[in-house]
């Protein structure tokens, strides 16, 4: 079967992405959005979804998440294609299209527009000998369903609000959670350090992690070390990491764009050195740019505008007003 070719493919469903696919929506473009996390909304949702946010014109004051559901319900006036924990790898140009390849399959578009912000988020990995091996098996960076778990015995590490999250949710479901954290105190929300403390979860601080034991493909103890050094050996099911996240644009820096530190320098009409690949949002760079939400949202009406005029070179740059848009097109 014939692929579909998109007019543009967003790759990055921040604040950014969510709004270039509204906006590639007022100028009747085809839209797919890739994002390599489980869930829209870039680092707001990934890193800060209970923070307020104060610096958008016309917002005074919104929590991260409100933002982005908002984003959400604008970014489907363009019915875009959404393909989540996908992460874009290679481009390629086969005739007037790109062939963008991700970890799980090959999509085709005129245009491509990079809004990939800091780029794409790995959890942060447990450093000890072989852990590797039980990735997925019996360790877990997430939780995708907690019933994985019911009456297992589960150690959790980390000391910041996903650990203790997860650990508490777990409480009924596990035989026994155990709790480890490598510093005295908790980092989480007081509320929820106060509930731990008053929770059944078995609580190890400060303790690091020196080995896990096992046969490769289950996990039966842990050895933990305490601050003098001695060593306790735990029975366990499952290990749940919460260390965080790191992000790193990885794949796209082997795509030839032209870099400036960390980021793709793009030219007055958002576009790379790479014909038909534009950037917007924290991805990128011209000259003094600052790095924010309002500013990832005034480079996408620039961004769209020239995609547009690049797939159709007869219709104009300058969009028109949205009520006219709204009012008469649609
Ligand atoms: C703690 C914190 C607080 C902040 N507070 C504010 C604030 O109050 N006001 C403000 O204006 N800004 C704030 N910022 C900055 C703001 O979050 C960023 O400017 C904004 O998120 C940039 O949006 P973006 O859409 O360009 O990129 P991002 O939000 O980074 O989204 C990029 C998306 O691209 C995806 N991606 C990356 N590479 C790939 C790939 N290869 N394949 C598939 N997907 C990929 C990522 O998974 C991610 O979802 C804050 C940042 C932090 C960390």
């Amino acid at each position: 079967m014939e692929e579909e070719v998109y007019d543009v493919i967003i790759i990055g469903g921040g604040p950014t992405g969510l709004f270039a696919s509204f906006y590639a929506g007022l100028r009747d473009l085809k839209v797919k959005i890739i994002d390599s996390l489980p869930q829209l909304g870039g680092q707001l949702m990934e890193l800060y979804p209970d923070k307020y946010i104060y610096d958008i014109g016309g917002i005074p004051k919104i929590l991260a998440k409100d933002l982005v559901a908002n984003l959400e319900e604008q970014a489907r006036y363009s019915n875009p294609t959404i393909c989540l924990e996908e992460t874009a790898m290679e481009v390629e140009k086969r005739g007037d299209f790109f062939v963008l390849t991700t970890d799980k399959t090959v999509h085709y578009s005129k245009t491509i527009l990079l809004t990939s912000g800091v780029g794409a988020f790995q959890p942060r990995k447990l450093n000890v000998p072989g852990a590797a091996a039980y990735e997925g098996k019996s360790l877990h960076y997430k939780v995708k369903n907690i019933q994985d778990f019911k009456d297992s015995n589960v150690f959790v590490l980390g000391g910041g609000d996903s650990a203790l999250d997860w650990s508490l949710m777990l409480e009924d479901v596990a035989s026994k959670v155990t709790i480890c954290h490598r510093k005295e105190q908790f980092t989480a929300h007081e509320m929820t350090v106060q509930q731990l403390q008053n929770s059944k979860v078995h609580i190890k601080t400060p303790y690091g992690i020196k080995e896990l034991v096992g046969d490769g493909e289950t996990i039966r103890e842990v050895v933990i070390v305490g601050k003098d050094k001695e060593e306790e050996r735990i029975p366990v099911d499952h290990v749940i990491v919460n260390y965080g996240n790191i992000a790193s644009l990885g794949p796209l820096k082997q795509w030839g764009l032209e870099m400036q530190k960390n980021s793709i320098v793009v030219n007055e009409k958002m576009e790379t050195n790479i014909e038909g690949i534009y950037a917007a949002g924290d991805v990128c760079t011209h000259g003094g740019k600052v790095k924010l939400i309002a500013v990832g949202f005034g480079e996408v009406p620039n961004a769209i505008s020239h995609i547009k005029a690049f797939i159709d070179p007869k219709s104009r740059v300058q969009p028109m007003h949205s009520t006219s848009i709204f009012e008469t097109v649609k």
